[in-house]
């Protein structure tokens, strides 16, 4: 069975339908969206594969529109480690000094697992000759 979501509220829907009946989001204004935009919504899915997916395909348009939300993701109490280290990827990505300034920030993160990660994407960043 698929379950299908409004991209505004992210209410469950039973069906494909013109209005979403929680948050009253015209659905036909989704399609009408650019493809960045749909990505930068499935940010907030509330399945948690469709999350990193959106993240992963944020970093390989290198969306700058993305950092701003990434990361507010990294830096949100309960994102797990798996989630963390696709902002970290995905901004390594993005590259240019608007990604540079998240893999910077995130050396400070209060979890060292992420400190770590953004350490060693730094040097291979660097070793690449980015910075
Ligand atoms: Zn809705």
């Amino acid at each position: 069975m698929i379950t299908y979501f409004c991209p505004n509220c992210w209410a469950i829907l039973k069906e494909k339908m013109g209005k979403c009946p929680a948050c009253g989001y015209e659905l036909y204004e989704y399609s009408e969206l650019d493809y960045e935009h749909k990505l930068l919504l499935s940010l907030h899915h509330p399945v948690q594969d469709n999350r990193i997916m959106a993240i992963n395909l944020l970093g390989e348009i290198k969306s700058v529109a993305a950092l701003p939300e990434l990361e507010a993701i990294l830096f949100e109490e309960n994102t797990n480690y798996f989630t963390q280290k696709s902002v970290l990827q995905a901004a390594t990505k993005i590259d240019g000094p608007e990604g540079l300034a998240l893999i910077k920030k995130a050396q400070g993160h209060p979890s060292t697992l992420v400190q770590r990660l953004a350490n060693d994407l730094w040097v291979e960043i660097q070793e690449k000759g980015n910075v």
